[in-house]
């Protein structure tokens, strides 16, 4: 009977995010890139590809993160026992062999 409650009871949330997306319930204060870049999670688009193999990505930053595979470099640094490592999860990974906290399995170096 009060299963509904839930859903209800956001006063004003949206009021101040004037672009929402017609897809989602997601909306967002700026049009610009926000919403263009969003959107791209409901079509699929990757405009960002790798000119070392071809993989394509759908932000940016996702993209600059992939080269750090080809070019090796290794911006994130472990603050405890120095090692570096090209994606800032991996470092999260790492700092968990100096907490001994393992809430989950990494997805990319599988730590
Ligand atoms: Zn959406
Ligand atoms: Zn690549
Ligand atoms: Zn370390």
């Amino acid at each position: 009977q009060s299963l509904g409650l839930a859903a209800a009871g956001r006063p004003g949330k949206t009021a101040k995010r004037p672009f929402p997306c017609h897809l989602c319930e997601r909306s967002f204060i700026q049009r610009g890139d926000f919403l263009k870049v969003h959107m791209r999670t409901h079509t699929g688009e990757k405009p960002f590809s790798c000119s070392h193999c071809g993989r394509r990505f759908t932000r940016s930053g996702d993209l600059s993160s992939h080269m750090r595979t080809h070019t090796g470099e290794k911006p994130f640094s472990c603050q405890i026992c120095g090692k570096s490592f090209s994606q800032s999860c991996n470092l999260l990974c790492h700092l968990r062999t100096h907490t001994g906290e393992k809430p989950f399995t990494c997805p990319t170096s599988g730590i």
